[in-house]
């Protein structure tokens, strides 16, 4: 977006799909955004923040399939266009996502956003130092998993992330929180750190992230980059968790 889409005027707004601007009906989308133009933006977990010269923001969450593409030939639309915008400078941006499971919303600031939604710190606010991320987490009741997935504890880790950090720090994903070191905590910091890091660095490829990283090999068939057993799977929160049992062992008792 900021490398195509900022400073051109907005001329007109089409809206294909009705459940992704729930909160927002069309016309309403329309009138924020008619004549405008985006002058910045700004991300905070898993929503980029879009900001318009009247002040509002528009909030992009994009599911799990969602991207924009930016293109000047309407023939070039892509296939899952829910969402698109057109500048007054003959290009398109479009919000494509194959399962509408995203969101597209207005906001009067990236604060107020954050407090309606209840969402706890981006996992990578420099301000969420070592001793801040373990002062969050003590205490807590519950999963290691749920925890680190719990967008009103941290944002911006979910099922795929989170598995991956644990798979790295050798941690059960149903260990419990109360239950770990202030010295396990910090890996777990360290390596949240480096994954996230990763794979902004690769765009979120699977097919580009090292190969001892567990995501390109997260799939039920699949084997442990590392030592070649199985991977299990368990559910944590409603979600399919992905470990090895060599390297984070079995159901820990008690989970
Ligand atoms: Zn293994």
């Amino acid at each position: 977006l900021d490398a195509t889409a900022l400073h051109q005027q907005i001329d007109d707004i089409e809206v294909h799909s009705e459940r992704i601007v729930a909160e927002n009906p069309g016309d309403h989308l329309a009138q924020a955004l008619r004549h405008r133009r985006f002058e910045r933006t700004r991300r905070h977990g898993k929503y980029l923040f879009a900001g318009l010269d009247s002040g509002e923001w528009l909030v992009l969450h994009f599911g799990m399939t969602g991207n924009l593409q930016y293109f000047k030939d309407m023939a070039q639309e892509p296939e899952y266009d829910q969402f698109l915008i057109h500048f007054g400078n003959g290009y398109q941006l479009a919000y494509n996502a194959p399962r509408k499971l995203g969101e597209i919303a207005l906001a009067d600031s990236v604060a107020a956003f954050r407090q309606e939604k209840d969402l706890g710190p981006d996992a990578l606010d420099p301000d969420l130092d070592p001793e801040a991320f373990r002062q969050m987490l003590e205490g807590r009741r519950g999963m290691i998993k749920s925890a680190l997935m719990n967008q009103q504890i941290l944002a911006g880790i979910g099922n795929v992330y989170s598995d991956e950090t644990l798979f790295q720090v050798g941690i059960h994903p149903r260990t419990r929180v109360k239950s770990l070191s202030g010295e396990r905590m910090l890996k777990i910091y360290e390596t949240m750190h480096s994954v996230l890091e990763t794979a902004i660095d690769r765009r979120a490829r699977p097919e580009q992230f090292p190969d001892s990283y567990l995501v390109p090999h997260r799939t039920p068939d699949g084997n442990c980059p590392l030592c070649g057993e199985p991977l299990k799977r368990v559910k944590v929160s409603g979600r399919s968790a992905y470990y090895c049992p060599n390297r984070q062992g079995d159901e820990p008792t008690g989970a």
